[in-house]
């Protein structure tokens, strides 16, 4: 008999999200709503000539674009085929049997799946008012403790804790334990919130931020994230990333993406105030939704029992939110925000549902 490892085995696949039929329209991704730059279509497409070649793998023109906007070291720059490749590989290179990764109750997901990929054990600090709190995850830490994951902007709560609760926390931290702070959401919330102060931290030595293309920037499809790594954290990373990982027309298209902060910046404007204008009707129909500092909320409902008749109705309109049991708050709903008009149904919908 032909049998995998014994932990691999054991291990449940990645929950992937439900992606209902043909014509359900997808809340469920928080993937953005609004096309990417045209500049970063226009690049991609022109990279498709370029496709008989294996792409660059230090990927100049990303790290360069990268470099020049958020003002950083290029050299401490790595892609990934998305953020997760980054993260996964991070874990692998830094954790093992009988090591604690932590995360926060509510922080990503892959995290976990990427622990029991090396048969780390993920353990999870409690959130407080569905907010990461420093207490708890400095509670949580043990000798065994390699890594602790903070998501900021939070997904899938939204919600955001200062810089300075951040730098308060690394300064908090055992000096042997890496602090990783995941930015997927981050462009959402940079303009009230100098991301210089935590690219900073990767100066210490012990600190490493994730940010991706996935969001903001409108480029779920192509697969680019990227980190801000130490110098010797990042050389063991990079040891385990595919060689090649990410595709000329993705290599291209991101770098534009980047080079094009008004197209940026006016997605997250546009999104944000879709988001709030759907926060207040939802909230007027007495949901409770957190401040959300992303392209996505989270809806709270009065019951388990509301949430699913909810998520029933919606589905029967084609509307697909994400369910939150795996996370424990099966009381809860997370919508990606869309189109003004799929929002516009969805909190008809909501409203029916809640009569
Ligand atoms: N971190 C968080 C918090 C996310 O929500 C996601 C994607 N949903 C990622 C990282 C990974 O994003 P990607 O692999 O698309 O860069």
């Amino acid at each position: 008999m032909i049998k995998p490892v014994p932990h691999v085995s054991a291990m449940a696949a990645y929950a992937l999200a439900d992606l209902g039929g043909a014509h359900t329209i997808s809340m469920a991704q928080n993937e953005s709503t609004f096309p990417a730059s045209p500049a970063a279509i226009a690049a991609g497409q022109a990279a498709m000539a370029e496709l008989p070649l294996y792409p660059n793998p230090e990927w100049p023109d990303l790290r360069a674009a990268i470099a020049e906007t958020y003002m950083l070291e290029p050299n401490l720059i790595l892609c990934g085929a998305g953020s997760m490749e980054l993260i996964g590989c991070l874990i692998r290179a830094y954790a093992g049997p009988g090591d604690r990764v932590l995360g926060t109750d509510y922080g990503y997901a892959f995290v976990s799946s990427a622990s029991a990929q090396v048969q780390a054990d993920y353990v999870k600090a409690r959130e407080v008012d569905l907010t990461v709190s420093m207490d708890e995850i400095l509670a949580a830490v043990t000798p065994e403790t390699r890594i602790v994951f903070v998501c900021n902007p939070g997904n899938p709560t939204g919600t955001l804790i200062s810089n300075a609760e951040i730098i308060d926390l690394r300064n908090a931290l055992p000096a042997d334990v890496m602090l990783v702070v995941d930015q997927a959401y981050a462009e959402f919330s940079d303009a009230g919130n100098d991301p210089a102060e935590i690219f900073a931290l990767v100066e210490r030595g012990d600190t490493v931020v994730m940010r991706t293309l996935s969001k903001a920037y409108g480029l779920a499809g192509a697969r680019v994230g990227w980190g801000y790594f130490p110098a010797k954290i990042g050389a063991e990373v990079r040891k385990l990333l595919n060689p090649n990982n990410v595709s000329i027309p993705s290599q291209a298209a991101a770098a534009a993406a980047v080079r094009d902060q008004v197209h940026m910046r006016d997605v997250v404007a546009r999104t944000a105030e879709i988001r709030d204008r759907f926060a207040d009707d939802c909230r007027a129909m007495g949901l409770h939704l957190p401040q959300s500092h992303t392209n996505f909320v989270l809806l709270r409902f009065a019951s388990p029992e509301q949430a699913q008749a909810a998520d029933q109705a919606l589905r029967a309109e084609n509307l697909l939110m994400r369910g939150m049991g795996g996370y424990g708050l099966s009381d809860c709903l997370r919508a990606t925000i869309c189109a003004p008009e799929v929002m516009d149904r969805a909190r008809d919908v909501l409203k029916g549902a809640l009569k």
